[in-house]
C-alpha cells in the first residue's frame, strides 16, 4: 500500500499561486525530503499535508483513505516544527502526554507510550523538567517525542534542525537517521540544506518556482539532475556551467566546441541534438582538475583557492572571465593569482539544452 499520495495540488494565497500541480507518490515508511529554496512553497504542502491548510484544488490520500477533507487531528500524521513549541509550563512528561489525554486514551497506555518514546530518544532522565531546564538539542528530542507518542502514520518535520548550532546540528541529524530506523512510519522533512536532505533522505523532492523540479535518490539528483536549477541547486560548490556548440561525432557520443575553440567529447549520447545547437557543458568540481599551466583543457587564474583539508576547492577564471571551478588534492600548491592549467573530464559533464533539460552520461548496460 502507498502510504501518501499526492494528486496535483494547486494553492494560491489571494492572486499569489504557491503550488501548482504537484504530485507525488511515496512508499510505505520512506523518508521523503523537500529541499528547495526560501519560498518554493515547501512548508506550505506539508501544511496541507498536515491539514493545516486547505489544497484549492487537488487530493491528498494516506494509506488508502482521502484525508484533505478530514480535520488535521483526525489525519494520523504528526507535525514538528522548527520552533519547538513545547508548553513552557508544562514538564516534559506533561508536554508528551497532553494531545493523547486530549484524544482520551488511558492512562497506562500514555505512560507505556512516553517510557517507550523516553527510551527511543534517551531523554529519561528529562522527564519531569520544565522546557527552560532543556539545551535546545534536548528540546527538539521532546518536539519529536512528543510527535512519536501519537504513533502517527505519517512524520512532518518543518526545517526540525535549523534552530541548532552547527556541532548540534550534526548530532541530531545522526540521531535522527537512527531514530528513524527505529520508527515505523513514513517521514516528510521539509530543509533547504541539501547536506540534510542527502545525507537522511531516501528520495528526495526538489522544489522551485512552485513545482516539483525533480524526485529521486540522492545519488540520482546529484549525478543525473533534470533540469538546470536541479543541477545548481544540488551540489557545492555549484556546477560550473559553460556554453558549447554541438559539433560531429564519430562515435555515437556528443562533442562539443567551447567559446575559446577547445573541442570537448562527451558522454552523453549525440542524439541530444543536431550540429549547431547550443547548449551549457555542466562540470561538477570533480570533473575538473588542476594541472601545470599550458596542460589542461584551458589556463586560468586561481582566484579563491579554499581549503578544506582533505581537499582544496580552487576557484579559477579563464581569460575571458568565465568562473571554473577546480578540485585539487588537500596539500594543494596552488595559491591565490597564481596561472594554473585546468583538465576537463568531458566524459563526466552534462549537458543543458535551451529549455533547461539535463541530458547525461550514456548508462553503462
Ligand atoms: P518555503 O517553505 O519553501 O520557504 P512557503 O511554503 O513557506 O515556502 O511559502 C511559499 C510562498 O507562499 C512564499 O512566497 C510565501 O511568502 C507565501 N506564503 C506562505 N504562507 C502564506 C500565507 N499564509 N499568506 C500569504 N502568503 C503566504
Amino acid at each position: 500500500m502507498t502510504s501518501l499520495s499526492l494528486i496535483d495540488v494547486h494553492k494560491a494565497y489571494g492572486s499569489t499561486p504557491v503550488l501548482e500541480g504537484v504530485s507525488l507518490e511515496m512508499q510505505p515508511k520512506e523518508f521523503v525530503a523537500f529541499l528547495g529554496p526560501s519560498g518554493s512553497g515547501k512548508s506550505t504542502l506539508l501544511r496541507i499535508i498536515a491539514g493545516l491548510e486547505s489544497p484549492d484544488r487537488g487530493e491528498v490520500w494516506l494509506d488508502g483513505a482521502r484525508i484533505d477533507g478530514i480535520a488535521a487531528g483526525d489525519r494520523g500524521v504528526a507535525l514538528v516544527f522548527q520552533q519547538y513549541a513545547l508548553y513552557p509550563h508544562m514538564t516534559v512528561r506533561d508536554n508528551m502526554a497532553f494531545g493523547l489525554r486530549n484524544a482520551k486514551v488511558p492512562a497506562d497506555e500514555i505512560d507505556a507510550r512516553i517510557a517507550q518514546a523516553a527510551k527511543t530518544l534517551e531523554i529519561e532522565e528529562l522527564l519531569e523538567r520544565k522546557p527552560s531546564q532543556l539545551s535546545g538539542g534536548q528540546r527538539q528530542r521532546v518536539a519529536i517525542g512528543r510527535a512519536i507518542v501519537k504513533v502517527p502514520k505519517l512524520f512532518l518535520l518543518d526545517e526540525p534542525l535549523s534552530n541548532l548550532d552547527a556541532a548540534l546540528r550534526n548530532r541530531t541529524r545522526v540521531e535522527l537517521a537512527q531514530l528513524r530506523q527505529r520508527v515505523e512510519a513514513a517521514v516528510i522533512m521539509v530543509t533547504h540544506d541539501q547536506a540534510e536532505a542527502m545525507t537522511l533522505a531516501d528520495r528526495i523532492v526538489v522544489m522551485s518556482d512552485r513545482k516539483i523540479q525533480q524526485v529521486g535518490s540522492p545519488m540520482e539528483i546529484y549525478d543525473r539532475p533534470a533540469n538546470r536549477f536541479v543541477a545548481r541547486f544540488v551540489g557545492s560548490p555549484a556546477m560550473t556551467m559553460l556554453p558549447v556548440t554541438l559539433t560531429d561525432s564519430s562515435d555515437g557520443l556528443a562533442h562539443v566546441v567551447l567559446d575559446n575553440g577547445t573541442h570537448i567529447p562527451t558522454g552523453v549520447a549525440a542524439s541530444v541534438g543536431k550540429k549547431g545547437d547550443s547548449f551549457d557543458l555542466g562540470l561538477r568540481p570533480e570533473n575538473v582538475s588542476i594541472v601545470a599551466a599550458g596542460a589542461g583543457t584551458f589556463d586560468g587564474k586561481a582566484m579563491i583557492v579554499e581549503r578544506l583539508g582533505d581537499r582544496t576547492i580552487v576557484y579559477a577564471q579563464l581569460a575571458d572571465k568565465t568562473e571554473i571551478t577546480a578540485l585539487d588534492k588537500g596539500d594543494s600548491n596552488v595559491r591565490m593569482g597564481d596561472k594554473v592549467g585546468l583538465s576537463i573530464d568531458g566524459r563526466a559533464a552534462h549537458l543543458f539544452g535551451a529549455d533547461g533539460t539535463g541530458h547525461h552520461t550514456v548508462r553503462a548496460a
